[in-house]
């Protein structure tokens, strides 16, 4: 892969050197921005406007589970339990069943009872509510959400910016992740945690909730429809010109 990031120092003083680096790295990010919403049809509909506690359960536990099931145990825990409060006070062994369909659901049942115990407590919070984040910016609130424990930065920005709240905030999923580094975006070492800044740096800071979230969308889509963990479809790759990962496919010129 070709060197697109500098090994130098890692805190070296800025130089013209290293801004003509960081320009060229958000031009490229904006390109492929532009293709890839061109490709999978921005602006994507948001697909969730729940409140900002119930957006940071559903993300507790989708954490390593598929969508369905997933969504499964979101909708038999809110089935058991109407409120919150419910779930944060009821026997543990109850919640756990009620999240059966998800990993780990010995895992998860306490740790979201945990979260929302913290959240009650919290002098921020109105009781057991999410709400005041409103009037924060991502700036606060994403380290205040992480400082839960089990919420990481995916979490924090799932948080802000699927919920109604509608804050700007890059989430960074596995395919989102994979299709950056395969583009250029970030060094190919960088695990997906710091990825979430070192990807947020490269947008305009002036982006609007819809476009960080179809910028989230696109580069997630390409990496399930077609930049694929194995065997990607290169052939009908839409920023092939722009990849730069080393197992990328030649593509078949057609014969004349
Ligand atoms: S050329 Fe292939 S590996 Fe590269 S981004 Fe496109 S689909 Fe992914």
């Amino acid at each position: 892969m070709p060197d697109l990031f500098s090994a130098s120092d890692p805190a070296p003083a800025p130089t013209e050197a290293a801004d003509a680096e960081r320009a060229a790295l958000q031009a490229r990010a904006l390109e492929v921005h532009e293709r890839l919403c061109t490709a999978y049809g921005c602006p994507v509909p948001f697909f969730s406007d729940k409140d900002p506690l119930s957006e940071l359960v559903s993300a507790l536990l989708s954490h390593r589970t598929k969508n369905a099931d997933s969504g499964r145990a979101y909708a038999q825990l809110r089935e058991r339990f109407p409120t919150w409060e419910g779930v944060r006070d009821a026997p543990t062994a109850e919640v756990e069943a009620a999240i059966a369909p998800c990993t780990w659901p010995e895992q998860k049942a306490p740790r979201i009872q945990e979260v929302l115990r913290a959240i009650t407590a919290a002098p921020e919070t109105d009781g057991l509510s999410l709400d005041a984040l409103a009037e924060w910016p991502a700036s606060r609130a994403r380290p205040w959400l992480q400082a839960f424990k089990g919420v990481g930065p995916k979490t924090s920005a799932a948080v802000l910016l699927f919920s109604r709240l509608r804050v700007p905030a890059l989430p960074v999923d596995s395919h989102h992740h994979r299709v950056a580094q395969r583009l250029g975006l970030i060094p190919e070492a960088l695990a997906v945690g710091p990825s979430h800044d070192a990807l947020a740096a490269l947008l305009p800071d002036d982006w609007d909730a819809q476009t960080v979230y179809d910028d989230h969308e696109a580069l997630m889509l390409h990496g399930q429809k077609c930049c694929f963990w194995r065997n990607p479809a290169c052939g009908r790759c839409p920023v092939y010109d722009l990849c730069v990962w080393e197992g990328k496919k030649p593509r078949v010129e057609s014969g004349g």
